[in-house]
C-alpha cells in the first residue's frame, strides 16, 4: 500500500471525534505534513472551543452509565484487551502513519505501536488484579479503603511520540472508569485519530472518549478551564505545563505533569567504552533528540575524555541521517522548519557563548526539515545551552574531575527527568544513582523503558507520576468505607 492509501484506511475523513460522532471541527482546517519532505499527509478539520465544550458535555453524561463506570473491573479490563489487540491488528499500518505524522524512523515507530498496545494490556491486567483495601479495624466497625473514578479527564499530549503518550494516558484513565477528552498536538493528530477508530471498535462507549485536534491555545485551555474537566494529564513543555498548573490550582484540581528535562549522562573512566559510546550516541541521537529524555549534557571523566570523544565525533559523523521510510535510518527530520530553526539558534548561541563545534551544525542537503548530529563543548554546566532544552539532536560534552564536582553539575539544573551512568563500578553507579536528583537513572543503559515501572519528573521536569501498577490509581479517587458492626445504638445520643 502507498503512503496515502494507509493513511486514508486509518483516518478516512477530515472528521474528529467529538462525543462518539465523528464530525467537521467547527475550527479552521489543519494541512498535516510529512516532515521528510514538506507534503500534505491529509487535511483535517481541527475542534473549537465550542467543540470542546460539546464533548466535555458528552463525557461528563458518558462516564457514569452503567456501560462504562459501572462496568466491574473485569469487564472494562476486556475493551481494553480488545484495544490492545486491534492495535496490533494494524501494527504496520499504524508505525507508517506515526512516520508520516512526525517523521520518526520506521523502526522507531514500530517500537512505539507495540508499546501503545502493550500499556493498554498491561493497564487490563492491573484493572483485572488490583485489590481495594481491607484496613484493620481499631474498634467495633470494619474498614476500607476503595477507588472510585475521577470523571471527565483531559489529557494532553506532545508531538514526539503521539501513540506511546496517548496510549499511556488513556489506557490508564480508561481503566479508571473515567472519560477522556483527548489533545493531540497540533502538528500531529493523525495518530491519534486513528486511535479513536480502533477505541470506539473496540467498544468504548460513544462520549467516553473525544479527540480534538487543534490548537493548544484555545482547545487546551477551554479543556483546563472547564469546572466540568476534573483532572488534567498533560505531557509537554515546562512554561505550558506551568501555566496548566496555575489554572488548576484555581480549580483545586489534580494534575500531572510530564514536562521537559536535560538530562546528564556520565562517563567513568572505568566504563566499558565501547557500551559508553553507543548508549550516549543512542540517548541523544534517536528520535532526532527530540524526546524529554535526551541525554543531552554529557559529563566524561578527564583522564578518558579526548579518547572518548575521539571515539564518540567519528561514530556520531557516521550516523546515517534521512529517509524515515528506510530500515537503515538512524535520524529522521525535525518536526518543523520552525523547530528546526530554532534548534538551530540554540547551536548558534551555544557557538557565541564559547563553544566549540566538533561535528554537525548544519542541515544536510535536500527537503525536509533535517538537522545533522551536533557535538559541541568548551562550555560550562551553566552556559544557557546547557541549562535549556534544545529537544533537538544537539549534545554539550565536558570533562569531569571528581565524583563530587560531577554530581554538582549534574545536579545544577531545573530539570530532573532522568539521567545516565556509565561505570563498571557497581557501589559508584548505586551512590551516584541514589544522588541524582531525577525521577530515572539508567545504569550502563540508556532510554530503556517498562510500562511496569513508574515514571516521573522531579524539580521541573513534573509532578505526578505515570506508569506502574498503580497508574491507574493516577485516575481515581481514593474513598475510605466505615461499617458499624456495634449491634447498640450510639451511646452518645442517649
Ligand atoms: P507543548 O508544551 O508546546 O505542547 C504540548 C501540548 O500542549 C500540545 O498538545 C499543545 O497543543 C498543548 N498546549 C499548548 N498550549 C497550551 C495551553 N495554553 N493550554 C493547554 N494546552 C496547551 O510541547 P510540545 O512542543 O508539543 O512537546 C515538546 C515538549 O514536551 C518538550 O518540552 C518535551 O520535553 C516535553 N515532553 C515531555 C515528556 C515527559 O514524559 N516528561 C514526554 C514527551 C515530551
Amino acid at each position: 500500500m502507498s503512503d496515502q492509501d494507509i493513511i486514508a484506511s486509518l483516518v478516512p475523513s477530515a472528521d474528529i471525534f467529538i462525543g462518539g460522532v465523528w464530525k467537521r471541527g467547527r475550527g479552521a482546517t489543519f494541512a498535516s505534513q510529512y516532515p521528510a519532505d514538506g507534503s500534505v499527509n491529509a487535511e483535517i478539520s481541527t475542534a473549537d472551543a465550542d467543540d470542546a465544550r460539546e464533548a466535555v458535555e458528552a463525557a461528563d453524561i458518558a462516564w457514569r452509565k452503567a456501560n462504562w463506570a459501572g462496568l466491574k473491573p473485569h469487564q472494562r479490563a476486556l475493551v481494553l484487551y480488545r484495544i490492545a489487540d486491534l492495535i496490533m491488528q494494524r501494527h504496520e499500518a499504524l508505525a507508517q502513519l506515526q512516520r508520516r505524522d512526525n517523521g520518526k524512523p520506521i523502526n522507531e515507530t514500530r517500537v512505539l505501536v507495540a508499546s501503545a498496545a502493550n500499556t493498554f494490556r498491561y493497564f487490563a491486567a492491573c484493572l483485572e488484579t488490583l485489590d481495594e483495601e481491607l484496613t484493620p479495624s481499631r474498634g467495633d466497625y470494619m474498614t476500607m479503603s476503595v477507588h472510585e473514578p475521577i470523571g471527565v479527564i483531559a489529557a494532553i499530549t506532545p508531538w514526539n511520540s503521539p501513540i506511546a503518550s496517548d496510549a499511556q494516558k488513556l489506557a490508564p484513565a480508561l481503566a479508571g472508569g473515567n472519560a477522556v477528552v483527548l489533545k493531540p498536538a497540533e502538528v500531529t493528530p493523525l495518530a491519534s485519530l486513528a486511535l479513536a477508530r480502533i477505541c470506539e471498535e473496540a467498544g468504548v462507549p460513544p462520549g467516553v472518549l473525544s479527540v480534538l485536534p487543534g490548537k493548544g491555545s484555545v482547545i487546551g485551555d477551554v479543556l483546563v478551564r472547564h469546572p466540568l474537566v476534573k483532572k488534567v494529564s498533560f505531557t509537554g513543555g515546562t512554561e505550558v505545563g506551568r501555566g496548566i498548573a496555575r489554572l488548576a490550582a484555581e480549580k483545586l484540581m489534580p494534575v500531572s505533569l510530564e514536562l521537559g528535562g536535560k538530562s546528564p549522562t556520565m562517563v567513568f573512566a572505568d566504563a566499558d567504552l565501547d557500551h559508553a559510546v553507543n548508549g550516549v550516541l543512542y540517548g541523544i541521537f534517536s528520535s532526532s533528540g527530540e524526546a524529554c529524555i535526551a541525554g543531552s549534557r554529557l559529563f566524561v571523566e578527564r583522564s578518558i575524555y579526548d579518547e572518548f570523544m575521539r571515539r564518540l565525533v567519528a561514530k556520531a559523523r557516521e550516523l546515517r541521517v534521512g529517509d524515515p521510510s528506510l530500515e537503515s535510518t538512524q535520524m529522521g527530520p525535525l518536526i518543523t522548519a520552525k523547530h528546526r530553526e530554532s534548534v538551530e539558534r540554540y547551536v548558534a548561541l551555544g557557538l557565541e557563548e564559547g563553544g566549540r563545534l566538533l561535528c554537525g551544525g548544519e542541515r544536510p542537503a535536500g527537503d525536509g526539515f533535517f538537522y545533522q548530529p551536533t557535538i559541541l563543548e568548551g562550555l560550562s554546566n551553566r552556559a544557557r545551552i546547557c541549562q535549556e532544552e534544545i529537544f533537538g539532536p544537539v549534545l554539550i560534552a565536558m570533562p569531569f574531575d571528581d565524583e563530587a564536582a560531577l554530581l554538582k553539575d549534574a545536579n545544577d539544573s531545573v530539570f530532573g527527568l532522568a539521567a545516565g551512568i556509565w561505570t563498571r563500578d557497581y557501589k559508584r553507579a548505586y551512590r551516584v544513582a541514589r544522588a541524582l536528583e531525577t525521577g530515572t537513572v539508567w545504569i550502563n543503559t540508556y532510554k530503556l523503558f517498562s510500562i511496569s515501572t513508574p515514571f516521573s519528573g522531579w524539580k521541573e521536569s513534573g509532578m505526578g507520576r505515570e506508569k506502574g501498577r498503580l497508574g491507574i490509581r493516577e485516575y481515581m479517587q481514593q474513598k475510605s468505607l466505615y461499617w458499624g458492626l456495634n449491634d447498640a445504638p450510639m451511646a452518645w445520643a442517649n
